[in-house]
């Protein structure tokens, strides 16, 4: 009976008897191939679910009929045809056409006189929508008031040849970057940490990916690194995991909290796992992710946990001491859970210097929970030809006008000057979000944002909120689209202060004007119902991002 459930050992030495080492290697690498992707496979729909993963490929399958059809070459010359169109409308938009152009070098050096009317004569030329003062922006510009303006400018001057790259030529600008971390670690409650300046937001977290993947590669031997990434974090992430070579399970959140779902996070996080991510506050919508839970998670894996911080910058550090962490507003209830390195389990944390620290554009901060950590993000080359190299962070020669220009905006602002930002923006952000909840029925606050931004979405299929954005820009407002679910969002900054009544009361007249003309053509319906279209709808979407870049360097 045996010998039908088991083979027989005798079948199974005379098997390897006739076969030669060569084959038998060769049969070993076979199933080793086998077992290895088979397990990959499983960690793979373990971390995206049945439903997800069957969804995922149905798309793939679709997308690869469509792209199939696409060669077609009467249809292939159609698409062409419109994408030809797309390219010439965006390239229309960006690039003027009745002004001079300076495409190369003047034969001979202009003067300061010159030059300054220039820009000033490019600007007018431009019109009106260059005029950031004025404009009605979510986010992009966080400036800190003309007199702020005057010390980063005064700092920028005495600075401006100066590179941190040489210490020894340059070292008050050393002091002062080591002096912006260690603020930084301090307002983020971790004053032995480390971390080191970057050029912003996105180098702060492309680097923190670079340290966990090196970190793991060395302590935990792991050579195919992945990281777990809530669907509403920073696209930088992804930008990190790609440069880097890691492998990204993107993670939804809770529709109502917009929180990540830690049950799908715990169940993404495998021997390979290097890193979780959470958002404090996110960029989409403003909402903040269960720290503490990822936290638990990550300690109890001996895993990394990025809080990105890039966004919440100066404002969550303060909300406490501003009185904003806990409590209701307009029906509202919002409440700040613990974010920084005193949560267990934290080992980094991003804080944008550019964004609510007001100083100069091109500078943020990443932050460690030890020297430890940190030394996997350095570069060092000992035998190069040119010398020993050794660099920090991505860049080489940095300019050490803007560390001058963020130290100076820091301690011109100081704790106090902070707190009242923090207030006065957070407000506003509320004053926002309240008035939609009460006063705009057709409209929605995803989450309960309880920071700077705040993104809304329609209750109905009837209203299309993109259409509501594209009213919004008509009346001069710069904000973000956002897809999944679609909704648009504002990110409050000081600029924004003086336009809360305006901003509301165009709301109210774009909500009316989208439901009266429902079928507009605006560039944010246009592209975001290109991408949602078919299977196809995100690769075209990606060429029209493409002729965009393209765009910005036609001169
Ligand atoms: C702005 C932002 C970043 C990236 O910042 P950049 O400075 O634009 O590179 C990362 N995360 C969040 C949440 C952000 O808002």
């Amino acid at each position: 009976m045996s010998s039908l459930v088991l083979p027989d050992p005798m079948i199974v030495r005379d098997f390897l008897r006739t076969r030669t080492p060569y084959e038998t290697a060769k049969t070993a690498l076979f199933v080793y191939v086998i077992v290895t992707h088979t397990f990959k496979l499983y960690r793979h729909i373990r971390a995206r679910g049945v439903t997800d993963s069957v969804r995922h490929s149905w798309t793939w399958a679709c997308k690869q009929a469509l792209l199939l059809a696409l060669k077609v070459p009467s249809v292939q010359k159609d698409v062409q045809q419109k994408l030809n169109q797309a390219r010439l409308e965006i390239e229309d938009k960006l690039v003027p056409k009745a002004v001079p152009r300076h495409l190369a070098l003047p034969e001979e050096g202009k003067s300061v006189e010159w030059i300054l009317a220039e820009m000033a004569k490019m600007d007018s030329e431009m019109g009106p929508k260059a005029d950031w003062r004025h404009a009605k922006l979510s986010g992009a510009v966080y400036h800190g008031g003309d007199d702020m303006l005057e010390v980063i400018v005064a700092a920028f001057e005495r600075y401006a040849v100066s590179n941190p790259l040489h210490p020894d030529v340059f070292p008050a600008i050393r002091k002062m970057e080591a002096e912006i971390v260690s603020m930084c670690l301090r307002m983020y409650n971790n004053p032995n940490g480390a971390g080191t300046m970057t050029s912003g937001g996105t180098e702060s977290i492309v680097m923190a990916v670079k340290t966990y993947r090196d970190w793991a590669r060395e302590v935990k031997g792991i050579m195919e690194p992945e990281m777990i990434v809530p669907a509403t974090a920073h696209a930088a992430f992804d930008k990190g995991a790609a440069y880097m070579n890691v492998k990204v399970h993107l993670i939804p959140v809770d529709p109502l909290t917009r929180k990540v779902n830690i049950k799908r996070v715990r169940r993404a996080i495998n021997r390979n796992t290097i890193l979780v991510v959470g958002s404090a506050v996110n960029f989409p919508d403003g909402n903040q992710d269960d720290i503490v839970a990822l936290g638990e998670l990550a300690a109890r894996h001996n895993i990394g946990l990025h809080v990105d911080c890039c966004l919440g910058s100066f404002i969550l550090p303060f909300l406490e001491k501003a009185g904003l962490a806990d409590g209701e507003d307009g029906g509202a209830r919002y409440k700040i859970t613990p974010f920084d390195f005193r949560v267990r389990g934290v080992t980094s944390i991003s804080c944008d210097t550019h964004k609510y620290g007001f100083a100069p554009k091109g500078s943020s901060v990443i932050m460690y929970r030890d020297a430890t950590l940190r030394r996997h993000q350095y570069y060092v080359l000992p035998d190069w030809t040119g010398g020993v190299y050794a660099s920090p962070s991505l860049s080489g020669s940095r300019p050490g006008a803007l560390i001058a220009g963020t130290w100076a905006a820091m301690h011109y602002m100081g704790s106090d000057g902070y707190l009242k930002s923090c207030y006065e923006i957070v407000s506003c952000a509320r004053t926002i979000a309240n008035t939609i909840t009460n006063s705009i029925p057709e409209l929605y606050v995803l989450g309960s944002p309880p920071a700077s931004v705040v993104a809304f979405g329609s209750k109905s299929l009837e209203l299309n909120i993109h259409e509501v954005g594209d009213a919004m820009s008509k009346r001069g407002w710069h904000l973000n689209a956002l897809s999944g679910p679609a909704a648009v969002h504002i990110a409050c900054t000081l600029l924004t202060l003086p336009h809360v009544n305006t901003f509301i009361a165009d709301l109210k007249d774009s909500v009316r004007e989208a439901k009266e003309n429902p079928y507009g053509k605006g560039t944010m319906v246009m592209l975001y119902g290109l991408g949602s279209s078919s299977a196809v709808g995100p690769d075209m979407v990606g060429e029209v991002a493409t002729f965009f870049l393209d765009a910005l360097y036609k001169a």
